[in-house]
């Protein structure tokens, strides 16, 4: 294989990978980063924010030999754990016995993939924002944040893994017909910290992910390593209950009493943070094609989505794992590479797209209703008797490497005949019967 000089712009969580995986193929790889070093910087005011990891995630650091090092940093969350407004908790387990999706630092994941890049050989360049490019030349202009000084960057490949709001997007999307769309949805987050106890333990069930599930809005906690936990409030920008009527900290402790109350107990801090913390915003991005000429998309830049299926990351890194194995298919073809690679992945971008919109309808809202779990509770019981017959949604999603486009099919038929099932009189009763169990085998 001929050895190409490759550019990569941001060197986020996919950017950081890819560029292992790229030098892994024996290029030569740059990666320009528009923030300041984060080995040496701490750029969260010191906060933890952690994300979830499943199997599509641990593939690919699999095949770049990192995923041991991070399991043993890793945080395993079996269940998720329910709170209900009178503090009473209700628990489903996300997979069969032993299978957890994985709680781990951001910033910690992120920053030990750079430095892998960095021992393989990859050349990182820090403060450097990528301000424009040529397209079909896979040319580049970069801006130096400290000197101000532009220049340009040339090689035979240009990758944007520079996040939802890509530079090398934008100039994309001033092509013909490059096709484009950014939905805001109506609800923003903001994220509080529940502190280690006075032992330095962990003041919930550690091994879990915590949901205070309120039909329109909720609140969401996984565990740090320090005893800790992020908790993420998912809740409109508008409306009777929303980040616009809750504008003291006041006003939104006394809704977190009402609603939140067991974690409001929890939160030492919460006036200064609810204060101090952003609001932000969360987007969904769709666009197509991922390249033009020699600058190529990959990552949140070519298809961000809304965190609530914890797939976006993993998605991401599942997109390094696929550009891997079309190297691997193709050699030194890369316009092979980079048509197999959108042709491959778009369908199952837009899957996971609406995949996590529909995740975060059944996090707010049903995993507080009982019929629900019972609904979860069957579908289980019928995949454990009938593995090859019935794998469930989430668990396709989650803990296989099933096309996202595949399973949002079967995730569609099984939800027809869910629907059946649970319409039947008296399920509550019958829910283990083999009448249930026949009828489910009847509908496949
Ligand atoms: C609240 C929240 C929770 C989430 N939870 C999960 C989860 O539990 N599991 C999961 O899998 N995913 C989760 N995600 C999604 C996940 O964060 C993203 O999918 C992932 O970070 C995408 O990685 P990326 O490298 O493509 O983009 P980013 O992580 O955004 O990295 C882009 C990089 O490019 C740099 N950059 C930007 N512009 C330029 C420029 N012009 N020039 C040079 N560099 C530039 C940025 O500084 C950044 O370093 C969550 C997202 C949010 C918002």
């Amino acid at each position: 294989m001929n050895s190409k000089k490759i550019n990569i712009a941001g060197a986020g969580l996919v950017g950081s990978l890819l560029s292992i995986y790229l030098k892994q193929k024996g290029h030569e790889v740059h990666v320009y980063e528009h923030r300041p070093d984060m080995r040496k910087t701490s750029l969260d005011g010191g906060r933890s924010i952690n994300l979830a990891l499943s199997d599509r995630g641990w593939k690919a650091l699999e095949g770049v030999g990192l995923s041991e090092e991070v399991r043993k940093i890793a945080i395993p969350m079996y269940r998720r754990v329910m709170h209900a407004k009178d503090g009473s908790l209700s628990f489903q387990s996300y997979g069969k016995e032993k299978q957890a999706i994985y709680s781990v630092s951001r910033g910690g994941l992120n920053a030990r993939l750079m430095q892998l890049a960095e021992e393989r050989g990859v050349h990182l360049h820090f403060d450097e924002k990528c301000l424009s490019a040529e397209l079909e030349k896979g040319t580049a202009t970069f801006k130096h944040k400290l000197s101000g000084e532009a220049h340009e960057v040339t090689g035979d490949l240009l990758i944007g893994a520079d996040g939802a709001f890509s530079a090398l997007r934008q100039q994309m999307q001033k092509t013909d017909r490059f096709s484009y769309s950014q939905q805001y949805i109506e609800h923003g987050y903001k994220e509080l910290n529940i502190p280690p106890g006075k032992d330095g333990q962990h003041q919930m069930e550690k091994e879990a992910l915590h949901i205070w599930p309120r039909g329109s809005y909720m609140l969401i906690a996984l565990p740090n390593p320090d005893g800790s936990f992020t908790c993420t409030l998912f809740f409109p920008f508008e409306g009777e209950n929303s980040f616009g009527t809750l504008q003291t900290p006041a006003q939104a402790r006394s809704f977190f009493e009402t609603e939140f109350g067991d974690a409001l107990a929890l939160m030492p801090d919460f006036d200064e943070e609810w204060t101090a913390n952003p609001t932000s915003s969360l987007v969904i991005i769709r666009c197509y094609p991922w390249h033009r000429g020699k600058t190529a998309l990959i990552g949140d830049a070519s298809h961000a989505i809304v965190p609530f299926y914890g797939q976006g990351m993993n998605s991401g890194f599942e997109d390094c794992t696929v550009f891997n194995q079309l190297m691997e298919e193709h050699g030194d073809n890369w316009p092979e590479i980079l048509n197999s690679f959108e042709r491959n992945r778009k369908p199952d971008a837009d899957a996971i797209a609406d995949l996590a919109m529909r995740n975060f309808v059944e996090m707010r809202d049903l995993t507080g209703q009982k019929a629900f779990l019972l609904q979860k509770k069957i579908e289980a019981k019928f995949s454990d008797k009938h593995p090859d017959k019935w794998v469930p949604l989430y668990s396709m999603v989650t803990f296989s490497h099933t096309r996202y486009s595949e399973a949002l099919r079967i995730g569609k038929k099984q939800d027809a005949i869910m629907k059946e099932i649970m319409a039947l009189p008296e399920i509550e009763k019958i829910w283990d019967s083999e009448e249930v169990e026949a009828l489910m085998l009847s509908r496949l």
